[in-house]
């Protein structure tokens, strides 16, 4: 990836997008919504702000295509070759997808490329790869009985997704959905659509049918609510607020009791320990924890909890990473830290900090909006200690650059304070005491630790939160248990 490969790329001009409901790009009968981009405050484009109607067309359309078998019946293998090409298709329209996606959220570029098409890429060949390898069982029934366990297709599959990697979380959910033979209808946020309208046209040529997926724009307490009470839609997976989750489980009850699977973010403790086994790579660790993507992602290691023997010391080591991260334009490959989605977020991160410090944390770096120039959204990389369990910053997530830390005395505190939280998304402990990391691993209550390191990724791992931060898992072969029903068949014999 070359700079001037990116310059070109950047300043293309978008065509107004269009909903994509049954293989056809349509008008909406709403309005429209402008693209504001972060980076510099310009406007990109618009999308459709989409009406209920066009909403209930798209379930419509996706219905259609799943009673009639035009996908879920075709042979595994044809399935498996259709999302082979879309990925294909991905991985030859990478650079262009990632500009494209970070014009629309703001992502660094350095990351963006990795963690969105690469991503999305390698997410659709593993769930192809997976079609024609998962079988039926038969169960270990009596011998006059055959007792046969079908996997098949749920039927409609809601999916509302977030502005942080609309790219990488659409393609957890659409790839296991469409391997499993599920028809799908998408709700982009309003924040970031533009990739995933972009992936509708790669999946039509790819060979996906007409009406198997569906993306439509617009306000997410308007379509998201619509597909959300939909009597015809029988699965929902979602990424993003806890609010919004707590909504969808409501609409749910109110309608068909449709199936819900919610990652909804976390407040995730990033611990070090004395012993850890470098701590120059476990402060490094810590800034790239919360200030990569400017803290918008959901495994964000948002709580430092740090031994007190070393507190002071190793403060000092994350600020100075935290003080020395280029932040800036993240269509230039020399940023290191790119842009805040929204003006409504950077608003929210800097209400964190104002009350940070009304409860008497105390600001060690950063605190502030820059680069206002640009007509962009970019935040200081901000860090605070003495924050207490009770405070709001250790109980909230900030979805920003915004570190708070605080220390322990011993183990068991460390762990107190980890679980203290609604959210139990993700975690992290550095230590070279091979007995205090397993132990950690158990006794955090979390969907998933990181040991000496923070945030590794793959699709062959699962990811999903406990307490708060969810139910269910995206990534790996677990993941298509969302998608699918076990119908059984008893056979006397
Ligand atoms: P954030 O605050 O990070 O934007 P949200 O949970 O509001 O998180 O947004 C995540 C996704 O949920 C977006 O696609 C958004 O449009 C959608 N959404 C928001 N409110 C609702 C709702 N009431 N019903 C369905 N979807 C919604």
């Amino acid at each position: 990836m070359q700079q001037n490969q990116i310059d070109l790329l950047k300043s293309q001009t978008v065509a107004p997008q269009q909903l994509f409901i049954d293989g056809k790009w349509q008008p909406g009968t709403g309005s429209q919504l402008e693209v504001i981009s972060p980076v510099d405050g310009e406007v990109i484009t618009t999308i459709e702000r989409a009406s209920r109607a066009d909403m209930q067309a798209a379930i419509k359309a996706a219905r259609q295509s799943f009673d009639d078998g035009r996908w879920a019946n075709q042979a595994p293998g044809e399935r498996k070759r259709v999302l082979l090409k879309l990925a294909d298709l991905i991985q030859q329209n990478a650079l262009e997808l990632a500009v494209l996606g970070v014009r629309d959220n703001g992502t660094e570029i350095g990351m963006a490329i990795k963690a969105e098409p690469g991503s999305a890429a390698g997410t659709f060949r593993y769930y192809a790869e997976a079609i024609d390898k998962i079988y039926g069982e038969i169960a270990p029934t009596s011998a006059n009985v055959l007792g046969l366990i079908h996997k098949q297709p749920v039927g409609v599959v809601g999916a509302i997704v977030p502005w942080n990697m609309p790219l990488m979380i659409g393609a957890w959910k659409l790839a296991p959905a469409l391997a499993a033979g599920n028809s799908v209808v998408l709700k982009p946020a309003e924040e970031a659509s533009l990739t995933l309208l972009r992936l509708a046209e790669l999946a039509a040529e790819a060979g996906i049918p007409d009406g198997v997926f569906n993306v439509v724009t617009g306000q997410g307490s308007k379509v998201g609510e619509e597909l959300a009470l939909s009597m015809d839609v029988d699965v929902l997976v979602f990424t993003g607020s806890g609010n919004t989750g707590r909504r969808l489980l409501e609409y749910s009850a109110r309608s068909n009791m449709k199936r819900c699977y919610l990652e909804l973010g976390g407040k995730s403790a990033n611990i070090v320990f004395a012993d850890a086994p470098d701590l120059d790579k476990a402060a490094l660790g810590a800034a790239m924890a919360i200030f990569r993507n400017s803290g918008q992602i959901c495994v964000s290691g948002s709580r430092l909890l740090v031994e007190h023997t070393i507190h002071d010391e190793f403060v000092a080591k994350v600020s100075q990473h935290a003080e020395n991260l280029r932040v800036g334009n993240p269509l230039e490959l020399s940023s290191q830290i790119g842009a805040i989605n929204s003006q409504r977020q950077l608003t929210s991160n800097l209400e964190f900090v104002a009350k940070a410090k009304d409860q008497g944390a105390d600001l060690v770096t950063g605190g502030e909006q820059i680069l206002q120039a640009s007509g962009g959204y970019y935040m200081q990389p901000t860090i605070f200690t003495g924050v207490e369990p009770h405070h709001h910053l250790a109980q909230h997530e900030v979805f920003g650059p915004v570190l708070g830390v605080t220390p322990f005395n011993n183990e068991a505190q460390a762990i107190a304070l980890a679980n203290d939280c609604n959210y139990g998304l993700a975690g992290a402990a550095w230590t070279s005491n091979l007995g205090r990391a397993h132990r950690m691993i158990k006794a955090v209550n979390t969907g998933g630790m990181f040991i000496n390191t923070y945030g590794g990724a793959d699709v062959t791992m699962p990811l999903g939160g406990v307490k708060q931060s969810g139910n269910g898992v995206d990534r790996s072969l677990h993941a298509m248990d969302k998608y699918i029903n076990l119908k059984t068949a008893w056979i006397q014999l």
